[in-house]
């Protein structure tokens, strides 16, 4: 360190507390080990020997190992955020500090309160005063560098594992019925048991052309279907269930069973919540399909033909739902209602009687995967008419004056942080 950082550090700074903290992205320990994690640590060593007593440097490491989607990870840098604008800190330490924020929006803001706060930055480079332009330039690029980075290591990871599937080499797991065997090589499942059911199951729809009806007939002669243990102290096990309508979709959708390789069948996109959201892609936008790439149970036009089926009795149903509305209805309680039985969600039906649509509420999500019939049935006329009182009821004048006055406690409330905040950053100036 030299001469020049010792000068940053003022006794101001020295006064209040030092902010170490630790985080690394999972896509990083990738491509790195724990060694980064001990040389976070060593930063502290950095700001004893810069004037900070020991019990003064606060680590915050609550974000260690979290992955960078989930909004949760964000609690540690939350609370460092919330110190240095309260005017806690005098210098944030972290190892290549740009990592400290998920992206440069972070970390350009949390530059901003540094520099209002008058609070420095300490990474193994040296020490920064973000109220100096010439750091604060520095450290924006810093950010911007890190961030683009991140963005190379994953395209680099994505690029390998989209190479490998166009050649039909990456390893995917297979589903029920097929396996690797010694040479890695794709084919039926060894065990006859687990064949025999597979090719029933696909025999039966071909003869029926419904999953609902194979779903049946399974039930009806009493026979089970294997499923492969995926988590848990089991994991690799086959176990025998009954069999369930979403099961035999999945089956029939799945190229794999005609001997085709696919790939990219769904794409992952992020919603602004944080959550992450699938999207099934239409066979013409997979990424990759290699049909005949390894053993299979049916012969590619087979399943081309099963896939026809069943999007045409998709299609009948579809026809049928639109006698009535499907969304738009009048029913008050539309996929809000749970089944007091069996505590599954309801679907609402519309009968249409003397020019109105009457309302029925249905518990059959059970029945339909199951081939067994609904399990209730409720006229929905007079529950929503019971409902409707209480909602008006509830939602007198006076109980919307409450809500409306404690609303404004809430929102005076906050004006009053606020300025409680912006008179702590005025002294701080
Ligand atoms: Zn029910």
């Amino acid at each position: 360190m030299t001469s020049d950082t010792h000068q940053k550090v003022k006794a101001a700074h020295l006064q209040r507390n030092a902010y170490l903290y630790i985080r690394q992205s999972t896509l990083r320990q990738v491509f790195e080990n724990s060694e980064s994690t001990k040389r976070q640590y060593a930063l502290r060593q950095k700001a004893v020997a810069l004037g900070w007593p020991e019990d003064r440097i606060i680590v915050i490491d609550t974000d260690l190992g979290q992955s960078g989607a989930s909004a949760a990870d964000r609690e540690g840098f939350q609370r460092l955020v919330t110190e240095v604008s309260l005017g806690r800190a005098g210098i944030v330490l972290g190892l290549e500090v740009s990592r400290l924020a998920r992206n440069s929006t972070d970390w350009h803001r949390l530059l901003e309160i540094c520099a209002l706060t008058q609070a420095l930055i300490l990474d193994e480079d040296g020490v920064y005063d973000p109220a100096h332009f010439n750091d604060r330039l520095l450290l924006g690029l810093k950010g911007t560098m890190s961030e683009a980075e991140l963005h190379v290591l994953r395209a680099r990871l994505q690029g390998g594992i989209l190479n490998k599937a166009r050649r039909g080499e990456l390893v995917v797991r297979p589903p029920i019925g097929l396996s690797h065997n010694s040479e890695g090589r794709l084919v039926l499942d060894p065990d006859k048991q687990v064949q025999a059911a597979v090719q029933l199951l696909l025999d039966t729809f071909r003869r029926t052309g419904s999953a609902m009806a194979t779903v049946r007939t399974f039930r009806q002669e009493n026979l089970l279907f294997p499923r492969r243990v995926h988590q848990g102290p089991r994991q690799g096990d086959v176990v025998w269930g009954v069999l369930g309508h979403s099961q035999v979709l999945r089956i029939l959708h799945n190229p794999r069973y005609a001997g085709a390789f696919v790939y990219g069948r769904s794409h992952t996109r992020q919603t602004v919540d944080g959550s992450l959201h699938i999207i099934h892609l239409p066979k013409e936008e997979w990424d990759t399909l290699i049909p005949g790439a390894h053993a299979g149970y049916l012969s590619w036009e087979d399943y081309e033909e099963n896939h026809r089926r069943l999007h045409e009795s998709a299609q009948a149903m579809g026809s049928d739902r639109r006698k009535s509305p499907a969304r738009e209805g009048p029913a008050l309680l539309q996929g809000l209602i749970l089944c007091g039985r069996c505590g599954e969600r309801m679907t609402v039906r519309y009968h249409s009687r003397e020019g109105r649509l009457w309302p029925e509420y249905m518990c059959q999500r059970d029945g339909i995967e199951h081939a067994q019939p609904r399990c209730q049935r409720v006229p929905g006329a007079g529950i929503d008419q019971a409902v409707g009182e209480l909602l008006v009821e509830a939602v007198s004048p006076v109980a919307l004056e409450v809500a409306l006055s404690v609303q404004q406690e809430l929102q005076h409330r906050i004006d009053e942080a606020d300025r409680l905040r912006q008179k702590q950053v005025e002294r701080a100036q």
